[in-house]
């Protein structure tokens, strides 16, 4: 054990120890300003109330197309008794004071938006004259003083606030601004945040990965969280866990910015580093390290000369939790941006939900109307799942003292957006990348699609219940042996889909699986004591199939059950194991050898009761296109 790990996590503290302690360490934080060109203060917000320097229309204008006139001359004029008037000549553009002033029994001939000639107080309507051929016009109406005028002053008066302070600038507000005649406008100045990613492991999106290494999604996260916070985020990178040139860029991240976000290395890792750098970074130093938050209980807050300094846990759920829940607050006070608003609904869960006492937890869960009103599906994967965000509608907090939340709880669900959009096509059930060929159409015409990977047996459930639109399946009943049918009810009925041909799957070249008989591999295979396996999670219907091959035996690597076929192929070509079942398409992908077994019969249990939903209409039409029989035949499936 290195010295460090014993003060990993000495003090944890509850959440609300954590806000008030780093909120004490930080002081008022007051937004600096500054003055922007009005075309550049979109989307900023104002520092100041900003008032009329002068009257808004500046002059009495005419709002109407027609005659600046005297309205006592039309006194009972009418179309049966019209009024003749003289015209002065002039014509009053806008943009040209007038020369000449109405006297009685005269008018000049005025644009909207023209300024009123002196003597004249009301104007009328082209519509409501008619020209004479000697130059005069009559006219069919009377008027009354200050018709069709806009008086100086009427929309705004000299001095009147017309914006007050902290409101976001937007295009209205732009245009009152410039209608005041204001160029420049004093806005609240971006917080400059830096932010940096650690770890060994990471590469920048868009570079190919080498054995063990992952991509950087906090990077880019957090800076857009950042900007989305009112912040003008600077991305430096990601830094390898080396204490020397990761302390110098912190230094120099710092210098030129008003707050420092890393990711990574602050959990019990023995690499684990940044907590450390950032202790040596500036007096008071770290002020919380270990929070009672799950996800998020590394994360670390500093304040580092005045300014704040966090390191964020390297799972990317767990910093973007703790970035919204403690960091946003802070930036949003710096930025001048008012607390970001709680936008909630309530939810039942259709499914117990645990959680681990002694830390405020957040499930992030996706919404589906159900027949009793709306339900909440876990969509977690675990803290390093980055998928579970963009499937989930918000999330649900349960406090430190619950172990779990029973089903059919009624919950309160903290939307990420504040506008909800109910899905159009909820599908629950076990996940195939035929089904985005089926997709992707129904989203490109603008459904509203939520596909949540529950496996066949939780979608069942979910259907049953009523509270998805259809379950994709893929259920072998061992004692008939035939797939899906056998499991639905009459609430339920089967939508065919695809046959996907399932098989052994091994790297090319392998001798013990030459040959083209897979049960002879197979056999070659358990008799090899150094041939490891890879096997499935029990529920999948894949793991049935397997149960029927080994017989009761269990191989090396049997206890090996990740819960998709993907992850089997994974493990076979990293040579962490030899052999597996997985399907034709996915083994294609990957680039193994394939020995096919038998078929897999995918289909789609729809629920009776919501069958006449226009999404679930488009759906089986979709799904029926020979252009999508197409695509799933030419990405390995036989389309039933
Ligand atoms: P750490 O906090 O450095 O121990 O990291 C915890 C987990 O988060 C590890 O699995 C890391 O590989 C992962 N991780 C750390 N930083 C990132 C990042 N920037 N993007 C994606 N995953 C990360
Ligand atoms: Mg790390």
């Amino acid at each position: 054990m290195t010295p460090h790990l014993q003060d990993q996590f000495l003090s944890v503290v509850s959440r609300e120890e954590a806000i008030a302690k780093f909120d004490a360490a930080l002081g008022a934080l007051s937004p600096r300003q500054e003055l922007l060109p009005l075309a550049e203060s979109a989307g900023r917000v104002l520092a100041r109330d900003l008032s009329a320097p002068a009257d808004v229309p500046p002059f009495d204008r005419s709002g109407v197309d027609g005659f600046a006139l005297r309205a006592a001359d039309l006194t009972g004029a009418s179309a049966a008794n019209p009024v003749i008037l003289r015209l002065t000549g002039e014509e009053i553009a806008c943009g040209t004071a007038p020369r000449l002033s109405i006297g009685p029994g005269e008018a000049s001939l005025i644009a909207t938006g023209g300024p009123l000639p002196r003597g004249a107080d009301a104007v009328v309507m082209v519509e409501h004259t008619d020209p004479l051929p000697d130059g005069r016009i009559e006219v069919r109406r009377a008027a009354l003083p200050g018709q069709f005028i806009g008086r100086a002053g009427s929309d705004l008066a000299r001095g009147e606030v017309l914006l007050r302070r902290a409101t976001l600038i937007g295009a209205r507000e732009i245009g009152m601004i410039a209608a005041a005649g204001i160029g420049e406008v004093p806005v609240f100045a971006r917080p400059r945040v830096a932010v940096l990613s650690t770890g060994d492991e990471l590469v920048a999106p868009g570079q190919a990965l080498a054995p063990a290494q992952i991509h950087d999604a906090n990077g880019p996260m957090i800076a857009a969280a950042c900007a989305e916070n009112g912040a003008e985020a600077r991305f430096l990178g990601a830094f390898p866990d080396q204490a020397a040139p990761l302390e110098a860029a912190m230094r120099a991240a710092l210098q030129g910015a008003d707050m420092l976000i890393l990711s990574g290395g602050t959990s019990k890792g023995a690499g684990d580093l940044t907590h450390r750098l950032v202790a040596g970074l500036g007096a008071p130093g770290i002020v919380v390290h270990g929070v009672a938050l799950k996800p998020g209980k590394p994360l670390c807050l500093a304040v580092c000369n005045g300014k704040p300094v966090v390191v964020l846990p390297g799972f990317p759920t767990s910093a973007m939790f703790t970035f919204h829940d403690i960091v946003a607050p802070v930036l949003r006070r710096m930025a001048g941006l008012p607390a970001r608003g709680v936008h909630e609904v309530t939810a039942t869960l259709p499914l117990r939900l645990p959680s681990e006492t002694g830390r405020t937890e957040f499930a992030m869960v996706a919404l589906s109307e159900g027949p009793e009103g709306r339900v909440a599906f876990a969509t977690g994967k675990g803290s390093g799942a980055v998928t579970s965000f963009a499937q989930a509608d918000g999330f649900v907090q349960i406090g430190a003292l619950e172990d779990h939340l029973p089903e059919g709880s009624k919950v309160q669900v903290q939307l990420f957006t504040p506008a909800l959009r109910m899905p159009d096509l909820v599908i629950a059930g076990s996940h195939c990348t035929g089904l985005d060929l089926v997709l992707g159409p129904l989203a490109g015409a603008g459904l509203q699609i939520r596909s949540l990977a529950i496996g066949s047996l939780g979608g069942l459930q979910a259907a049953l219940r009523g509270e998805c639109d259809l379950a994709p399946i893929h259920l072998l009943d061992p004692a008939s042996g035939s797939f899906n049918t056998p499991f639905l009810t009459e609430t339920l009925e089967l939508l065919p889909g695809w046959q996907r041909m399932q098989g052994l799957v091994f790297r090319k070249g392998d001798p013990r699986f030459a040959g083209d008989d897979p049960q002879a591999a197979l056999a070659r295979a358990l008799a090899d004591p150094d041939c490891l396996m890879v096997s499935r999670n029990q529920g999948a219907g894949t793991r049935i199939l397997i149960d029927q091959l080994l017989k009761g035996a269990k191989p090396q690597g049997w206890l090996n059950q990740p819960r998709s076929h993907t992850a089997v192929a994974a493990a076979v070509v990293q040579e962490r194991a030899d052999w597996g079942v997985t399907i034709a398409p996915v083994a294609q992908d990957a680039g193994l050898g394939f020995l096919p077994l038998a078929p897999e019969h995918y289909d789609f249990a729809l629920v009776r009761s919501r069958m006449e939903r226009p999404a679930v209409k488009a759906f089986r039409e979709t799904l029926a296109l020979p252009e999508t029989r197409q695509a799933l035949e030419r990405a390995g499936f036989t389309p039933a």
